[in-house]
């Protein structure tokens, strides 16, 4: 369990981290900081900072470092006129939403500024430069078709085997909110046969890569991805 003082914090800081999910997050990254000493984690969308004390929290007692990636532009139903909007996230020079100052007060706050990295930038030019394997990934991103697709897309690759996946507003049934991230995120996750789930706390689900075996469309045997073979 996260220190208390630690956890009044982030239910403290603005954004979207019920409790309980923000004790799982935690939990699953702690569980993955074990399994794979060393390897570093990604949070995709940090917006002020809520989950990242949950998952830096985790990063300090595993001994590794949490790479947190976000615009800070806010997604666009963080925008003016949508439902997730905050006036006071609005730099009031530019007109432009900018969640930093607030993310880094967090961050600087919770004393985990040596344990946290903030990228700052679109999720998708990240993942496309990035190539160290990675212990942990929480996708808390854009919720649009395209964000969350380009999310999947850009970082399941570089979940270590074995390694977790851990997406956040994962709604099964329509009633309970928006789709992209279960339908662009969850569903292609599973449906690759390259992860399983390990555990769901409201709308968190977390997974896990399976260890890298190539299972040959058509048929249901996996086989070891092994070295390419020699020409
Ligand atoms: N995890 C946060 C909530 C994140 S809200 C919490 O616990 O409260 C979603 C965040 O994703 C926003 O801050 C937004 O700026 C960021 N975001 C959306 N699309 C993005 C993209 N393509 N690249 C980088 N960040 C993005
Ligand atoms: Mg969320």
């Amino acid at each position: 369990m996260i220190d208390a003082q630690l956890r009044a914090l982030a239910l403290a800081t603005k954004g979207f981290m019920p409790a309980d999910e923000g004790d799982a997050l935690h939990a699953a990254a702690l569980r993955a900081g074990e399994e794979h000493p060393g390897l570093p984690w990604i949070e995709v969308g940090s917006y002020c900072g809520r989950s990242t004390v949950w998952l830096g929290a985790a990063a300090r007692e595993a001994g590794t470092t949490l790479f947190a990636v976000d615009h800070h532009r806010g997604s666009e139903e963080n925008q003016a006129g949508w439902e997730h909007h905050d006036p006071d996230v609005v730099d009031p020079d530019t007109g432009r939403m900018d969640t930093l100052p607030f993310f880094r007060r967090t961050v600087d706050e919770a004393g985990l500024d040596d344990v946290v990295v903030a990228v700052v930038g679109p999720s998708p030019t990240v993942a496309r430069h990035w190539t160290t394997p990675l212990a942990f990934v929480f996708i808390d991103g854009g919720h649009g078709e395209d964000p969350a697709r380009l999310d999947y897309e850009g970082w399941a690759p570089h979940v270590a085997p074995g390694g977790t996946l851990a997406i956040h507003d994962v709604f099964p049934d329509p009633a309970d909110g928006g789709r992209p991230p279960y339908e662009q995120i969850y569903r292609p996750a599973l449906d690759s046969g390259r992860f399983v789930e390990t555990s769901a706390t409201g709308s968190l689900r977390v997974l896990r890569r399976t260890v890298d075996r190539h299972v040959v469309p058509g048929t249901s045997t996996p086989r070891s991805a092994g070295p390419p073979p020699s020409r």
